[in-house]
């Protein structure tokens, strides 16, 4: 699938509908550059689970947990990560195979870490449409 956005609140949107329909146990992988949108999409992505709690960028703590929407959310950003095994330090299992849905944004950082089934979330920019265009191309993956 894929989208097209002028603003971060259709990226939200986008994000939101996904959520929507995402089941505990799901995986999503947000790829894309610094500043394209990944917690933007996220942000939406909470509202779609029910999760009213802001939803800041868990960047110094790497993992950040949310327990009051429908289903618990786990949220990753491993773009300060080392090495990927520093996960299994975080206890990347426990939530992977959790009771909720895990969203990590740079996933490409750790994808060796990953179930071989997940669900990519590519955001790009393209200059040339505008500051504000992303593409947004959902698709199941298989490593
Ligand atoms: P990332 O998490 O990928 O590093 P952020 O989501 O933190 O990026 O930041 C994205 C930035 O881009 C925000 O400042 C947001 O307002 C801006 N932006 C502009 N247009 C869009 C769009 N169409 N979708 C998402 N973000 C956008
Ligand atoms: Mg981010």
């Amino acid at each position: 699938m894929i989208y097209e956005t002028f603003s971060p609140q259709q990226t939200g949107q986008i994000g939101e509908e996904l959520a929507r329909q995402a089941v505990p146990g799901q995986v999503f992988c947000l790829y894309g550059d610094l500043g394209v949108g990944k917690t933007v999409f996220t942000q939406g992505f909470a509202r779609g689970l029910e999760i009213t709690d802001p939803i800041s960028s868990p960047t110094f703590t790497i993992i950040q947990t949310y327990e009051e929407g429908r289903m618990p959310f786990y949220h990753f950003d491993v773009y300060r990560i080392g090495d990927p095994e520093e996960m299994d330090e975080i206890g990347l299992d426990d939530y992977i195979y959790g009771e909720g849905v895990c969203l990590i944004e740079w996933a490409n950082l750790i994808r060796e870490m990953l179930p071989s089934q997940v669900t990519a979330i590519r955001i790009e920019k393209n200059v040339e449409k505008g500051f504000d265009y992303r593409r947004i191309t959902i698709e199941e993956e298989e490593a």
